[in-house]
């Protein structure tokens, strides 16, 4: 279980963490190379907001604690592709009435690397209310100029991408507003100005160079805008089945 925020009032603020260390981080699960650390305390609204949880086959010490009843084949995907899905309240058949997951050690990858920070850094709603309300009471402290200049990055990229949808190869961008949001996050090197001091650079290029700019980036991380490998990683989590890439996570151990 990750720090306790349960002394924090439902509606008041709470610390994010600082700007540039939670965006290395974020980058690191992204990649693959590590978990999110999300301070959730009592909170379990990812786990209970109705999403599908996709289980890779590569996921073993997943697979071997998780009841084969729950979960489907994932609708689409190649054998061996899981799709844990949610009950009639919208709860994940493995978070238990307190709000813990049973399987918690071994959740599976997308749990692990969820983070609804990635809200507040992009500055845009989450895909579930509860998970929005949670995500816009994250104050995040900056450790210099730098720090804010990356933050304003990550929020022009998200502006950008929602706004340019026509620049982007097929006019393919992320609906889903946590792969919107993700895909902020990957892309924001390429909205940090010369010096690092301003986050809206795009300004120095054309709106097509900068669309260039932004499939790099999600290149780099193995994805591209609007594609099911977008969201496969951190802060998404799957409306229906047909998108089995979701992602909820849950905190309490
Ligand atoms: S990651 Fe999920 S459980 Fe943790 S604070 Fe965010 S919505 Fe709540
Ligand atoms: S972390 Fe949440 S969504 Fe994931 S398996 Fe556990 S209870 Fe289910």
């Amino acid at each position: 279980m990750v720090a306790s925020v349960s002394a924090h009032k439902d509606t008041g603020p709470l610390p994010a963490g600082e700007f540039s260390a939670w965006l290395r981080e974020m980058r690191a699960a992204l990649a693959g190379a590590a978990d999110s650390d999300v301070p959730c305390g009592d909170c379990c609204a990812c786990c209970s907001t109705s999403h599908f949880v996709h289980v890779d086959p590569d996921e073993q010490q997943t697979l071997a604690v998780l009841p084969r009843e729950l979960t489907f084949p994932a609708p689409g995907a190649p054998a061996g592709h899981l799709v844990l899905p949610y009950d009639s309240r919208g709860r994940c058949p493995l978070l238990d009435e307190r709000g813990r997951c049973a399987v918690y050690d071994r959740r599976p990858r997308t749990c692990r690397v969820y983070d609804c920070r990635v809200f507040a850094a992009a500055g845009s709603p989450a895909d579930r209310e509860p998970i929005s309300r949670r995500a816009a009471r994250w104050e995040f402290t900056y450790a210099d100029e730098a720090a804010r200049a990356e933050h304003e990055a990550v929020r022009a990229a998200a502006r950008f991408v929602r706004e340019n949808a026509t620049l982007f190869p097929g006019g393919a961008v992320p609906e889903d507003p946590a792969q919107l949001a993700v895909l902020a996050v990957k892309a924001a090197g390429a909205f940090v100005a010369d010096g690092g001091k301003t986050g809206d650079p795009a300004l120095a290029t054309s709106g097509a160079e900068t669309a260039r700019a932004v499939v790099e980036a999600a290149e780099r991380f193995g994805s591209t805008p609007g594609s099911r490998g977008e969201s496969s990683r951190v802060g998404e989590r799957a409306d229906a089945p047909k998108e089995p890439a979701g992602r909820p996570r849950k905190p309490h151990g």
